[in-house]
């Protein structure tokens, strides 16, 4: 990885003009907006244009993807949160982990192991997986019908956790791929490891690798995610306090929050890159 002055300048840059106009549209809280300029500075200014395409394919599309059908989604959902402005903790639970690798990816010495090659389809694969939850979850909810416990199979409110529908498992395909494509069109051609383009064995393992984290986040949401009951108006939340009074854990464990859950998730979609591109990507070559 080619590091320059120029490039940190314009990576530093690029973050505070794209997590400022994030804070300006709601799209991120104030801190959010900090957690992101912090994530952006690294990914932008360490990693370049070829690191800078993926995340920000999967920044603008949730973002966008939020923006779709908000009243029906608002009068179905269970969650608030998910439409309120992204924080601190959402934004490091989803960018915390591909920030961590460029940082690695840069410190590499040369000859190590995970080579730089492998650095980059791992941190696809990390953005593959929040994009797939994301835009499955952002599309599901919009399913018409109701969505099933990932679990149990019995029927459920469209917004709760661990809700799968066929709409949303399609939508979540769908993201992991156009992670997935982003790193092929924005490959960094011609460093030493890198040399070739992604191939279509390497492009699989990254896809299903998002796949199954969105899987993963899915499961643990159903299972050991704390979900809570609200005091006062009775709906099911995930988050400890609702309508100013602090809430009742209903299941699950309290130290598992939705941001943990989604920090595990990536984590598995990078162990799953890591054994689908060791065991059956490479020895295809
Ligand atoms: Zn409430």
């Amino acid at each position: 990885m080619s590091l320059s002055a120029s490039q940190v300048t314009i990576g530093i840059a690029a973050a505070a003009l794209v997590s400022f106009a994030a804070y300006r549209t709601k799209s991120l809280t104030a801190d959010g907006a900090v957690a992101a300029f912090a994530v952006g500075a690294l990914v932008f200014g360490i990693g370049g244009l070829p690191y800078s395409v993926p995340i920000l394919t999967f920044f603008i599309t949730s973002s966008l993807l939020s923006a779709v059908g908000r009243t029906r989604k608002q009068r179905l959902y269970s969650r608030p949160v998910r439409y309120d402005p992204r924080n601190a903790w959402q934004v490091v639970a989803n960018g915390g982990i591909p920030a961590f690798i460029v940082c690695a990816a840069a410190l590499l010495p040369p000859g190590a192991t995970p080579s730089s090659r492998d650095w980059f389809l791992l941190y696809l694969s990390a953005l593959a997986s929040a994009n797939a939850d994301t835009w499955a979850t952002e599309i599901g909810t919009l399913a018409p019908g109701r969505p099933v416990h990932i679990t149990t199979f019995r029927p459920v409110l469209p917004g709760t956790s661990g809700a799968v529908s066929l709409l949303g498992t399609l939508a979540g395909l769908a993201g992991a791929a156009a992670v997935t494509v982003s790193g092929w069109l924005a490959w960094p051609e011609g460093s030493e490891l890198l040399v070739w383009r992604m191939d279509v064995a390497e492009g699989l393992a990254v896809l299903w690798a998002g796949f199954l984290g969105s899987l993963t986040d899915s499961v643990l949401g159903a299972t050991i995610q704390a979900m809570y009951e609200c005091a006062r108006c009775g709906k099911v939340v995930e988050t400890g306090r609702h309508c100013g009074a602090p809430a009742r854990l209903l299941s699950g464990r309290r130290w598992v929050t939705n941001d943990a859950v989604n920090a595990l998730a990536s984590l598995a979609a990078v162990a799953a890159a890591w054994i689908l591109l060791r065991y059956f990507a490479w020895p295809l070559k």
